[in-house]
């Protein structure tokens, strides 16, 4: 063990990149003292997400095809994109880059390092869940995604890439999808099965069970918001907070979607802004599905969780501040009673952060500015998955260990 025990880091978000940040450093024998404005688990994406460790999902939304179909997409009132109109002005300069980024070339880069770290995910994950039970909490029996023949096309182009990538996957036959599921409508004509995929029953628990974890082993959590980032000395890093002031050797950032204000603050322009996503609960059906799937065309998907069926999706550009759009919901609720005649009423209506980069990687490493702030931000749709590995390669890197892992592609220099 390096870690200097005299360190201290101050860890910003305790959503699941926080959590398994902070777990890791303290492993290492830092002093961590974790920061949020917010009950641990209480609203953040790291509640409300699908709950699916999703190893196999290299293939990004950066693809060449997707121009075509987005403004379609962002016209209709029932596909899985929209755009909170107030909200596309401040929304052009992220497209424009997102745009860039849609080459095959940069598209087959974000897939490869993608893969990499999703990659490392599960294990990462099992040496955590070594101190904790987690029974009934992870299900390992995989993840479907179905389609009808309308968009076989691009289909063929992920199983391809996931191919060259010796990612598993299992085609599957109407039948076979019937034989897995048999309670779901009959209107897909093929699917995929990643059987090494996961999911979580309740994230929230998994997150505070991690919490409580690094709470045992010396931690500090404080229900702070944190407002400034300043500099004393290369490692005074002073932390103000609406309730008092930290000083820290060493900070990482790690707020989803919100990250952006603290990184502005410290003379960085990363493009971060946000997907929002929505969520509802079905409850008392259990019996009709036993693993997630997910309806590609429609761009929603069903997972069974501890709350109930919980039907997530939606691909929403708007900003951090817009209002839940209720037609977002409405969408969902339909789209599920499709592929299930028989749900009854909806509870819970949930809008959620994917903190989102436009060339769909993270930021994971040190600030370009300061050598002793970090940042571990911006997993869009695979921040559940890849919270253990992400705070494993964090902690090695205040630590200064070696990670074994190419981390160049997702420093944020790659914005300059
Ligand atoms: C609808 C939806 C479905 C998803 N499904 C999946 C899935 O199935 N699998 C998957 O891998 N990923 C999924 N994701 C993505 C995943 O949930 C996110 O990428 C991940 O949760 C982000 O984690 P995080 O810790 O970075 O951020 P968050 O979970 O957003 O946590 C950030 C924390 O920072 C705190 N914070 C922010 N600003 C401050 C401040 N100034 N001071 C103090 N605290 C602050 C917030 O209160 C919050 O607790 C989904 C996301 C959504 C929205």
């Amino acid at each position: 063990m390096n870690g200097d025990k005299l360190s201290s880091v101050g860890v910003i978000g305790a959503g699941i990149q926080g959590v398994c940040t902070s777990l890791n450093l303290i492993n290492k024998g830092f002093k961590v003292t974790l920061l949020d404005r917010d009950e641990p688990g209480a609203n953040s994406a790291s509640y409300g997400n699908a709950g699916h460790f999703s190893p196999y999902g290299s293939v990004p939304m950066n693809r060449p095809d997707i121009l075509i179909d987005v403004p379609a997409m962002l016209l209709s009132t029932t596909g899985p994109l929209a755009l909170k109109w107030n909200y596309a002005p401040k929304m052009i300069p992220w497209f424009l880059k997102f745009i860039q980024n849609c080459t095959k070339k940069k598209m087959m880069h974000t897939a490869k390092y993608m893969h990499q770290i999703l990659d490392l995910a599960l294990p990462a994950y099992d040496e955590l869940f070594q101190d904790i039970d987690v029974t009934g909490l992870v299900e390992r029996k995989g993840i479907i995604y179905f389609w009808t023949n309308k968009d076989l096309k691009s289909r063929e182009l992920e199983i391809n890439i996931r191919k060259e990538l010796g990612v598993e996957q299992q085609l599957l036959t109407p039948h076979e999808i019937h034989d897995l599921e048999p309670n779901i409508r009959r209107i897909y004509h093929g699917g995929i099965l990643y059987p090494s995929a996961r999911h979580a029953t309740n994230p929230k628990k998994i997150l505070i069970k991690l919490l409580d974890l690094f709470l045992s082993r010396g931690g500090i959590f404080k229900k702070h918001n944190v407002e400034t980032i300043n500099f004393q000395s290369d490692n005074q890093i002073l932390i103000q907070t609406n309730l008092r002031n930290f000083i820290f050797n060493k900070v990482v950032i790690t707020c989803g979607a919100f990250s952006k204000k603290l990184t502005d603050q410290v003379g960085e322009k990363i493009p971060l802004d946000t997907e929002r996503g929505y969520h509802v609960h079905f409850k008392g059906h259990d019996h009709l599905l036993s693993r997630p799937v997910i309806f590609l065309n429609k761009g929603f998907g069903i997972t069974p969780m501890e709350q109930g069926l919980r039907v997530v999706g939606t691909v929403e550009f708007g900003g951090l501040n817009n209002p839940l759009s209720k037609g977002r919901i409405l969408n969902l609720v339909h789209n599920a009673k499709y592929l299930f005649p028989d749900l009854s009423e909806h509870y819970d209506e949930w809008l959620g952060f994917r903190p989102t980069l436009p060339d769909f990687l993270p930021v994971i490493g040190a600030s370009k500015n300061h050598k002793n702030l970090f940042y571990a931000f911006g997993h869009h749709h695979l921040g559940w998955t890849l919270g253990a590995i992400t705070g494993k390669i964090i902690a090695k890197i205040l630590n200064e260990e070696s990670t074994n892992i190419n981390l160049t592609p997702y420093n944020s220099l790659r914005f300059d």
